[in-house]
């Protein structure tokens, strides 16, 4: 469910009509939606009520300091990638206290940062990381409390480049060396073990690899408490996938996830700690771009737009489907034709969709992306001396850009020739 419908026959973003953004801050730009962000943070939220818990959103999905500043002032905490996450978080308003911080090879620049600036836990995922932190944290006089990420080598179901939960993936321990782990953990300076973490993947579409994972960490949780530790908090990750292509079986709820995690862990005296990205930003965000032209080729129709793979690089990337819809609404039972969706950057992977069916659509036309909020801005590029493009959040009737377009001299400036070229 999100806050991008018809209204009068053109697509509005809440309250504001998509084409009064496009006038303002010109085509190609993302749009996201205050009320769906709200509306899918609190999903999680009473999926979750009864238990201790906190809902860490994911900044990698989407890390615009506006969007930021809307959750956190909801209540939620961050997840955290690298040092510059941090600092955007901390930039956006985030206690410390309320920042994970995750991934595979953080620097001692990252962890001194985090423990100078206050940090709710690092989630650790090797010995050597470990070893690391733990000479940081003592060189300030100060302890890091962690979670080891366990690889429970569960197969995530999703695709391959972003399941993280198999044995050959960089991601965690193997979790049948935790214990050996925790020992080792437990003997170092500096270190307050608290629990345990685990994220297998992203764009999961069924419970089951959730379930599988959850009940190794359960055991985990009793034999690790056991071995004396004290574990307190676990960190159940993210993943939960949204439904992209609107016509297929959506996955599964928050509530249906939150009832799975209640099952396996409500006797556990616990903390839950979880970290959805993509479904609290997902579907709270489009990316809305003009036709430059409509180029008949062969046997195919060519719809040319004003976006390409730089500014959405998940369909080049991932093989992604996104659906796209004219901003002016169709009328009924109108006549569908094929298109191959494609931006102008020179590459042939520079293609949205192929053989899309959609109602005939002319030059200067707007279409939109739909749950491109995710995984969208971020990982957007200049590539071919495109500019990134503006982010723009609306709520009700409101509207702000939140990330402007840069100038062609703000990117041209920014490389020096020096002066033996
Ligand atoms: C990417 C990532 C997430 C978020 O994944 P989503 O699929 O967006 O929910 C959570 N935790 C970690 C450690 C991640 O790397």
């Amino acid at each position: 469910m999100d806050h991008f419908l018809y209204r009068n026959g053109i697509l509005h973003a809440e309250d504001v009509p998509l084409p009064q953004i496009a006038a303002e801050v010109g085509t190609p730009f993302y749009v996201y939606s205050c009320a769906t962000l709200t509306r899918h943070y609190r999903l999680f939220e009473e999926a979750l009520a009864g238990m201790e818990h906190l809902v860490c959103f994911a900044m990698k999905s989407n890390s615009n300091q506006a969007v930021i500043a809307h959750l956190a002032g909801l209540g939620a905490g961050m997840d955290v990638v690298s040092g510059g996450e941090y600092l955007r978080a901390k930039a956006a308003g985030v206690p410390g206290e309320r920042i994970v911080f995750s991934g595979v090879g953080k620097t001692k620049d990252e962890m001194r940062m985090a423990l100078k600036g206050g940090i709710r836990q690092f989630n650790v995922e090797s010995e050597p990381e470990l070893i690391a932190l733990s000479e940081v944290a003592t060189s300030l006089g100060v302890t890091a409390p962690i979670t080891v990420r366990v690889n429970p080598d569960v197969d995530a179901k999703t695709h391959e480049k972003i399941a993280t939960g198999k044995s050959e993936n960089k991601f965690g321990i193997p979790i049948a060396k935790a214990p050996a782990v925790y020992a080792m953990a437990a003997k170092l300076p500096g270190i307050e073990v608290i629990g345990i973490d685990v994220h297998i993947g992203s764009q999961l579409t069924e419970l089951e690899p959730f379930r599988l994972a959850y009940e190794k960490v359960r055991e985990l949780t009793l034999r690790l408490r056991a071995d004396g530790h004290d574990i307190r908090r676990l960190d159940l990750g993210g993943g939960l996938g949204i439904p992209y292509e609107r016509s297929n079986t959506a996955p599964p709820l928050p509530t249906e996830y939150g009832a799975l995690i209640r099952e396996v862990f409500h006797d556990l005296d616990v903390e839950i700690e979880i970290e959805p990205g993509r479904l609290i930003s997902g579907n709270a965000g489009i990316l809305v771009a003009s036709v430059i032209y409509v180029k008949e080729g062969e046997g195919r129709d060519f719809l040319i737009l004003d976006a390409a793979m730089n500014d959405l690089v998940r369909p080049a990337m991932y093989g992604a489907w996104h659906d796209i819809i004219p901003v002016v609404e169709p009328a009924p039972g109108l006549d569908q034709r094929p298109y191959d969706i494609v931006g102008p950057v020179c590459e042939s992977g520079d293609t949205f969709a192929k053989q899309r069916q959609m109602p005939a659509i002319g030059p200067g036309e707007l279409v939109a992306f739909r749950s491109a909020g995710a995984y969208g801005a971020v990982m957007s590029s200049e590539y071919n001396t495109r500019p990134l493009i503006p982010e723009v959040l609306v709520k009700d009737d409101h509207m702000a850009v939140i990330r402007a377009r840069p100038t062609f001299d703000e990117i041209i400036n920014r490389d020096t020739i020096p002066s033996w070229v």
